[in-house]
């Protein structure tokens, strides 16, 4: 029997994915190039916001009678058995804390003994559940990703993560170790630490905090960079910076989702920092990682975000100077505080703001990059441009897309003479 998985959403849907291709390949089961050459489709969902919700429906609906149809992941938690109901084609629904279940589950639908009302798992458990997958079953030769904690205690107004993924659970320190030792031990340049709330990471017995975990795997595992996604900037304090600037190894990107630039719509977000506090954290950690860079996540035209609260967001934007960002529209989610709110903005206004947002943020990025012309920075290579053959894409530590010629593979670190640029990546010549 031969399974095929298509994500959806977030590394930590990634992440996921990779388990369960882990666990069904273990079972025996083949993985497939694409859905016309398998017999059951997982669909592994994200129900951030409804759009791509939307297109979970509209790909379970093209799937051809003969396949076996399962979704999992948020949108499967958040909807359950009303997906049963409305997509006649779908065999199953599993939850976001019972995918170590889906060989149990093909095999439940195999022998076709599940009545369609049963054909759910999706309660929440309170116990980490540990899957470590093969190199087989992963996405990447290069990046290995390691989830640390699963779930968020946060609620923000707006998400319904809190909803889908549960409260939080933090994995055991050992366990993280001996991934990252198996990733490394595998052949892996880069470790990236995935949570929700990955900074938010305890191990209570061993009385470790995020700060200590960085610094073990530092200090212990034999891998090039270490990144982690993502950072709340709630609680950062300065023990995670002196980390920083202590290991090369903790790669100058942090991905630090700041939403708003205005005190006022952060407060109604539930986010627990004013904008002083966030910028603050900012200017504290470029004092000690000179060469560190930042990314966010934006949402705009939040339930009474006014013109001013969005010009509070552009002058954010312009301050801190990010590496990239990405940027939503507020999309109302059922379960969360603020689909209470009225959403007061129309979608014209909404997609405006977005415009102005990202025409802002491209300017930043075409200013720094352009910047790096004359530079030789150092790239790892993640693999074939797939868009221009005979060009390799790599990753800088500060997580540039640098795009070049060359027959370096993919793992391989290599320099690269920064010749041209565009507002998303740098191109440029290999000097070895
Ligand atoms: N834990 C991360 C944090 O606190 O920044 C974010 C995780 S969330 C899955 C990813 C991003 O989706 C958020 O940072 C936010 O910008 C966006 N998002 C979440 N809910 C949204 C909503 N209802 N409408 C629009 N964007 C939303
Ligand atoms: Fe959602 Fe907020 Fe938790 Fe991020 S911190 S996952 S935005 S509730």
């Amino acid at each position: 029997m031969k399974f095929f998985i298509k994500t959806y959403g977030c590394q930590m849907n990634v992440n996921d994915s990779e388990k369960m291709r882990h666990i069904l390949t273990r079972r025996g089961l083949t993985p497939a190039e694409d859905e016309a050459e398998a017999d059951i489709v997982i669909v592994n969902s994200c129900a951030v916001r409804e759009k791509p919700q939307e297109k979970i429906f509209s790909y379970a609906g093209r799937m051809p009678k003969d396949k076996k149809v399962i979704v999992a992941g948020c949108v499967a938690q958040s909807e359950k058995e009303k997906i049963l109901k409305r997509s006649p084609n779908i065999s199953y629904i599993v939850g976001t804390h019972q995918y170590y279940q889906i060989d149990q589950i093909v095999d439940e639908i195999s022998e076709g003994k599940i009545e369609r009302e049963k054909a759910v798992k999706a309660e929440f458990s309170k116990q980490w559940q540990e899957a470590v997958p093969e190199t087989g079953s992963r996405s990447g030769p290069v990046s290995g990703y390691i989830s640390i904690m699963e779930g968020c205690d946060n609620f923000c107004s707006y998400c319904i993560v809190p909803f889908t993924r549960g409260r939080e659970k933090h994995r055991p320190f050992e366990n993280i170790m001996k991934e990252a030792e198996y990733l490394s031990a595998e052949g892996y340049k880069e470790i990236i630490l995935l949570g929700q709330n990955v900074n938010s990471w305890e191990d209570k017995e061993r009385k470790m905090i995020f700060p200590d975990l960085l610094d073990c795997l530092a200090n212990r595992v034999d891998v090039k960079w270490i990144r982690f996604i993502t950072s709340y900037p709630g609680y950062y304090d300065d023990r995670l910076i002196d980390v920083m600037a202590r290991h090369e190894k903790i790669a100058r990107n942090i991905h630090f989702p700041a939403q708003s630039g205005s005190t006022r719509v952060l407060k109604k977000m539930n986010r627990i920092y004013t904008r002083g506090q966030y910028l603050d954290i900012i200017r504290r950690f470029k004092r000690k990682v000179p060469d560190i860079t930042f990314s966010s996540d934006f949402i705009v035209g939040y339930p009474g975000e006014t013109e001013f609260d969005l010009e509070l967001t552009l002058s954010l934007v312009e301050k801190v100077e990010y590496e990239n960002i990405f940027s939503f529209v507020y999309s109302p989610r059922r379960h969360t505080r603020a689909f209470k709110m009225t959403d007061d903005i129309d979608l014209e206004t909404k997609k405006q703001r977005l415009y102005r947002l990202q025409e802002t943020q491209k300017g930043i990025q075409l200013r720094n990059n352009r910047a790096q012309i004359g530079k030789t920075v150092e790239v790892l290579v993640t693999g074939p441009n797939p868009k221009r053959p005979g060009e390799i894409i790599g990753r800088t530590v500060n997580y540039r897309v640098v795009n070049f010629k060359s027959v370096t593979p993919a793992g391989e670190f290599t320099r690269v003479l920064v010749e041209n640029v565009g507002p998303y990546s740098l191109r440029g010549r290999e000097v070895v």
